[in-house]
This record gives C-alpha cells, structure tokens and sequence, in this order.
C-alpha cells in the first residue's frame, strides 16, 4: 500500500534502512555521476518501487550481479518510478545513475553568482519531494535512513554536508570528501554544498561557512547560536544532533532557512549586521526537535513539523529576547497569515491544517497555514490546556516520536489520552480540518503591539523613529491599510527605500507596490535581481504583476532573473505570472 499521496514507496515491499552514496561532482555537465547503494532493513524479494525524477538509470545490481528494472514514464509531481525485481533474500542494491542539469533539487551557481566570483557553487535543496532528482531512493518521511556519502569535487573546494565530516583526500585535481550521518533522517533533510567554503567556530558545537568573503559578517550575525542551544535544551531536552554548524548560502537559496541537520542551511538576507533577524536561526535550530527528531509522516501533515517550530521559535525569542519581542513576531505572522487565507480563498481546503494532497504538488501548497495557523492553534491548546501542563505534554510527545513520524491523528490520540478532553474544549477538529481561522484564535498582545498598531496609516513620530526595531517597522508596514496615504507612502520613501534589512525593505517595497506608488519599481526591480528568497520574490511579483502598468515589468524581470532562481522558486513564481 502507498501512504504517502507523494511517493512511490509501498509498505508491502522492502524498506531502506541505510544509503551508501559515491557521487562525481561535475560542474562542466552540472551533472553528478553516482552509485546508490541501499540496504534494507530486512533482505527480501519481489518488486521494490523508488521514487526518481529526471534521473538517468545505468545498471542496477545486487549481490548476485544485474537486476531487471523499468524506469516508468514520469508523472507530473511525483517523478518516474524505478520498479526493481529483486530475487528473494536480497540485502541491497546498488544503482547507477546521473542526474540531471535540471534536477529540481539543485542549483548550479556560475562564478558571478557567488560572492567570491572566481569558483562554481552547487547547493541541494530537498524538501519537500526533490531528493528523489539526487538519489534514487524511498523519498517518503516515513522511511528513515542513515547514510554515508563520499563526493568527488575539484580541488580548489569544499564540500559540506548535513553529516559528520569523515575525511578529506586529494589526488590530481581532485578532492575526495567522506561524511557519514549516524542519526537516521528523512529524505528530505539530506543535504550538501560545494563551493569556495571557509568556517570559524562560534562555539564547542557550533560553526559558521560561508564564502570567504561572507564569513566575518556571518560569524558576528550568528555569535548568539551557542546561548540560543542553551536556551532551547533548557526548553526540550538535551541536543541530540552532535553539532549545530551554519551554511551560509548564497543570494539565490530560496528558503529562509533549511533545517538540514548537523548544518543549517541559512539565506544571506538575514544577515543585516545588527543580529535584527537571527529569529530564522532560533527557527531552525528548533526543527531540531520538532521535524527533524518527530517529524510529519507526509506533506499533509506538514503543520506538525512548522506549527510546532513557530511555537517553539516565539517560546525561545520570548526567553532570548523578551515578552515584547515574541509577541511582535506573533503579529507579524498573523498578518502574514491573512495574506496567504486571502491568496487561498478559492482553494480553501489548503488553509486546512490536516490537508489532502494527492494530485497536489506540496511546493504549490506552501504557504504560511501549517506555520502561523498551526502556531495559533497550538497557543489555544496551551491557553485551554494552561502552561505546565501544555510544556509536559509537548515534552512527552516529543519523547514518544523521538526519529519516528507522526500524522495528525497520532498527535490527537496522543493528546487525547494526555489531556483527555483537551481536544474537544478547544475545537480541534475545526482547527485541523475546517478551513479558515477559528473565532478562538488567541491574538497577540504587548504595549509595543499595541502602541504600533494605533498608528494605522499615520506616520510614525520623532520618538518612534529614533527606537524602533526593524521589527516594529516590518509590522507598521504590513499592518497599514492599502492603498497608504499618497503623503505617508512619499514620507516612507526617503526614508525606507534605502533601506538593507530585507524583511523592512520587502514589507515598504510590497506596501508601495499595493498601494500603486511605482516610484519604488527600480528599487523592487533591484532586490528580484540580486535575491532568490521566495518570501520575497512572491510578494514583490505578484504586486508588479496586480498592477497593469507594472504587469510587463514583471514579466521582463522574471525573463531576465529566471536563470539565477532555484528551480523551485522558478517554479513558483512561474505560477504567480500565469
Ligand atoms: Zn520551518
């Protein structure tokens, strides 16, 4: 039978327990040329089903020689499948393959894309659906694998990986790089870089790369991640990934963060040199424990991996940084809820948190719902719940699936029968499968919220101005009605236009654009030409594209930008423009 609406995978056949992967890293062809062994769990025969996508197959062999296989056509969204017949008793099988130079889940980065400008960079990015582009495998959640990797790069770089770093050796031009991961993962947390890498420690278990030219910026952004550790174990329990190092990636990532484990894969558009953004670091730091360590069984219950982690992430802020801190987060979200409840009106069963997706290509589902709305609907059962024993519940959950997955129905069997009750006073079956927001949603509130929000569209005064964090400034903007007063948006202009701290600059770029003040185009037309953030490349689009004297600028823009998107960011702003 398949669980998962977005694998192949089928729980009737054998399961992989372990991958051993020997890849050639090629930039000329921006391809990688590989064998896949996988070790099953238990030896078995019959047919086995791997999920590929774009994958060209060689041989498959085990360990009496050839094995047949098919590789089916492919199938929108979910890839060709790789049907293998194994004889009975089989232990492994090995493929080998070559990818792509589309394949979805990586980037090839020419020189002029990278900091340094001189060397070639590849990144992977897998979640949701795309480790399936790298390695031919059972790329479900459900299926947990351990893995040991050994890639082949140019000389001149380095190669860093989600996994414990085994050795370096050097032949020719040649570098080899061996890692191995102990804790067992999801697919989708499998994780590398190559590329003109440089590292400093911030502390005993912690380091920063990044291109040499980034690093002492990044080091001094990231110095807190040993105090934020420190925090969230006194919040969780102990660390159970060894190291917590940081990647710092090129323009082009298009996440915020990934929380790849043993190394977080985190955009350069946090780094604002005043730490004013270090919350995406708190963020993926407690994916460590919520989705990495209980981690959602499939898409559907994406809300388990992210609606946790936001409840987490405002519980560190709120112990790192203070009460008024954490709820001006809050705010932020909630409005960047109603934004995507209002993007999602005529699909309204994805503004579920329990969500169906079959036929449904996850990177088209995304939105802020499994985020902010799981958050709110967390804090409602904290509130109903009270405090100590919400915390004891959640620590006994997070026990309990420790590097297992969970659907939402394990989560509602295992509050049930912790808090019996519990589920029914806070209407959770509204909150998981209603769509929409519940009239229950607790609001955020704080006298720095509160003093924000009385402004409305009026400008800020002079004491506002001279103590503002970029924080309070992101959420004075996103709450401003549109259109915002013609002389309000002209007085916002000299003084934000300017702006580097991408989450203030992107906030007063998407205000103008919405309220038709196309004085910033250039500016808007600047940042799509230099980021591949989505959370800013999708706002910004789809306000030049709302606009019919902006529409073709959009288009012209995207032309020009596309080549240096990642493929799943193409792939979503593509859909904005349709
Ligand atoms: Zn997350």
């Amino acid at each position: 039978m398949r669980r998962d609406p977005h694998s192949y995978a089928d729980d009737s056949q054998v399961e992989t327990a372990s991958l051993a992967l020997r890849a050639r890293v090629d930039f000329a062809s921006k391809t990688l040329a590989a064998e896949a062994q996988l070790v099953f769990a238990r030896p078995g025969g019959g047919r086995l089903d791997l999920d590929t996508r774009d994958l060209a197959i060689e041989r498959v062999v085990g360990p009496g020689g050839e094995l047949r296989f098919t590789l089916h056509p492919a199938e929108p969204i979910l890839g060709a499948r790789l049907a293998i017949e194994l004889p009975e008793g089989t232990p492994w099988v090995r493929v080998h393959y070559r990818t792509s130079p589309h394949a979805s889940a990586l980037q090839w980065l020419e020189p002029a894309q990278t900091a340094g400008g001189v060397q070639p960079y590849l990144f992977s990015q897998c979640q949701a659906i795309h480790a399936r582009s790298v390695v031919p495998l059972q790329d479900t959640p459900r299926i947990r694998i351990r893995y040991e990797a050994e890639l082949a790069i140019p000389r001149a770089l380095k190669a860093v990986m989600a996994a414990r770093k085994v050795e370096r050796t050097e032949t020719g031009d040649d570098a080899i790089e061996r890692f191995e991961m102990p804790q067992p993962i999801p697919p989708y947390l499998f994780a590398f870089a190559v590329g003109d890498l440089a590292a400093r420690d911030l502390g005993a278990r912690s380091r920063v790369w990044a291109e040499p030219a980034m690093l002492e910026r990044a080091a001094h952004e990231f110095s807190d991640t040993e105090r934020m550790i420190a925090a969230a174990e006194e919040l969780f329990g102990p660390y159970d990934w060894e190291r917590f190092d940081i990647l710092t990636m090129p323009p082009s990532f298009p996440y915020g963060g990934m929380e790849n484990p043993r190394l977080t894969f985190i955009t350069p558009t946090v780094i604002a040199g005043d730490r004013s953004l270090v919350s995406v670091i708190v963020h993926e730091l407690a994916h460590s424990w919520t989705g990495n360590l209980v981690t959602n069984a499939n898409a559907e219950h994406f809300w388990l991996n992210e609606g946790f982690t936001v409840y987490a992430e405002r519980h560190l802020l709120e112990k790192l940084y203070g009460a008024d801190h954490a709820a001006l987060h809050a705010a932020i979200g909630r409005s960047s809820l109603e934004e995507d409840l209002a993007r999602f009106h005529d699909r309204p069963e994805l503004t579920r948190l329990r969500t169906h997706l079959a036929g449904v290509d996850p990177d088209d589902a995304y939105s802020q719902v499994p985020y902010e709305k799981g958050y709110a609907f967390l804090r409602a059962l904290e509130q109903t719940a009270g405090q100590d024993a919400f915390t004891a519940w959640l620590r006994s959950w997070l026990r309990e699936y420790r590097f297992r997955s969970a659907t939402t129905e394990d989560f509602e069997a295992h509050v049930e029968r912790a808090l019996p009750g519990m589920l029914a006073r806070v209407g959770a079956r509204e909150w998981l499968d209603g769509a929409g927001l519940p009239a229950n949603a607790p609001v955020p509130r704080s006298a720095q919220l509160a003093a924000v929000e009385a402004l409305g569209s009026a400008l800020p005064g002079d004491r506002e101005l001279a103590s503002w964090t970029p924080t309070e400034w992101e959420l004075y903007l996103a709450r401003m009605p549109r259109p915002a007063p013609e002389a309000t948006l002209r007085a916002l202009d000299g003084r934000l236009t300017a702006s580097t701290n991408y989450e203030v600059l992107v906030a007063w770029l998407q205000l103008a654009l919405e309220s038709g003040y196309r004085a910033v185009v250039p500016r808007a037309s600047e940042v799509l030409g230099t980021v591949g953030r989505m959370k800013y490349l999708r706002p910004l689009y789809t306000a030049l594209a709302s606009d019919p004297a902006t529409r073709a600028t959009a288009r012209e823009l995207f032309a020009r930008h596309a080549a240096s998107y990642h493929p799943i960011a193409r792939q979503v702003i593509e859909g904005v423009l349709a």
